[in-house]
């Protein structure tokens, strides 16, 4: 068993078709699947493998991907005994079903852990309810291949698990989601910030940046949460991963300042409709209506049904929220 498991960190990496697997260190894979059934049917995430001393069974750190690949992988690696997901949004639970399985128990953190249990817990949960139909939202998980797992432990953001002698703290980066956490591996000095918005699929490329289109997501605590990593890779970490992104080394800062370069320019955005005068008589609702028409933030207009609405529900949170932070809107 032994000699087996120092083999993996020997191993050269493994070729899957579709799939790019990157070393973050001798025995922790950051993996991304390439093409995509839809936009939100999978994140990036990584394969704690098994080392001696450490952990005798594969763990898994978000890694949502099409149920192909999670075979491919388990078939190479397994058997799998734990999977942690870090937030609830629908990129980040669509597949988790397959891992469970194979065998791996799932964790998620609280309040979304059930979310993954039952797509009307994600539907209320995420304030959809205020102007969607449930079936809207049932096509859009069809869309993104989800199906629901049978049983998450939950756990609370902010706690330390331990897998055998594998330990991961989570941080809690609340502005993205109430339950949204970052990993942060002492041991390895692996720190994944998942969601929290360097989104590049390469240098050079840029990606939406932070995500805050939902009710309960907060730009204020946003710039806390990208504050806090910058200070945790800084002072605790050599590699940084994330949920879409790719592998930066200490000290480069680069993601920070991007993430907080993308709220800046949005808010900018914002700012230059309100600035025109025609804003200034009109209530919250009426501005917010009145900007999601100009497509600023999505372009709406080859969009249709179900996913016209949902674009326009968060784009509509999106341009609230800038509204409540502009000096130039009359509150
Ligand atoms: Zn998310």
């Amino acid at each position: 068993m032994v000699k087996e498991l120092l083999n993996f960190t020997s191993m050269s990496i493994p070729k899957i078709d579709n799939l790019e697997i990157c070393k973050v260190t001798d025995d922790i894979l950051l993996v991304h699947q390439k093409e995509v059934p839809f936009f939100f049917s999978c994140c990036d995430g990584l394969l704690i493998l098994p080392k001696e001393g450490r952990n005798k069974t594969l763990i898994i750190l978000d890694l949502n991907i099409e149920p192909k690949y999670i075979e491919k992988i388990d078939t190479i690696y397994g058997p799998v005994s734990n999977y942690v997901c870090t937030h609830a949004h629908i990129d980040h639970t669509s597949h988790v079903y397959a891992w469970e399985q194979l065998g791996a128990k799932i964790h998620a953190p609280d309040p979304e852990a059930n979310f993954l249990l039952n797509l009307h817990n994600f539907y209320r949960g995420f304030g959809f309810d205020e102007s969607i139909e449930y079936s809207s939202i049932e096509k859009f998980g069809e869309l993104n291949g989800f199906h629901k797992c049978n049983y998450v432990n939950s756990f609370k953001p902010g706690e330390t698990l331990k897998f055998e002698n594998f330990i991961v703290d989570t941080i809690p980066f609340s502005g993205h989601s109430k339950a949204h956490i970052g990993f942060l591996i002492p041991q390895d000095k692996v720190f994944h910030i998942s969601c929290l918005g360097f989104d590049k699929p390469e240098p050079g490329i840029d990606g939406f940046g932070p995500w805050y289109g939902f009710r309960d997501a907060s730009i204020s605590q946003y710039i806390k949460d990208i504050n806090q990593a910058e200070s945790i890779f800084l002072s605790n970490a050599k590699f940084l991963t994330s949920s879409h992104s790719y592998i930066i080394n200490h000290p480069n800062t680069h993601p920070f300042e991007y993430m907080r370069k993308k709220i800046m320019v949005n808010q900018v955005k914002v700012d230059n409709v309100l600035k025109t005068s025609k804003f200034l008589t009109k209530s919250e609702d009426e501005a917010v209506n009145q900007l999601l028409k100009l497509d600023i933030f999505f372009p709406k207009k080859k969009l249709k049904d179900f996913l016209l609405e949902i674009y326009s529900l968060w784009e509509s949170w999106i341009i609230r929220k800038h509204i409540q932070r502009s000096e130039h809107f009359n509150k």
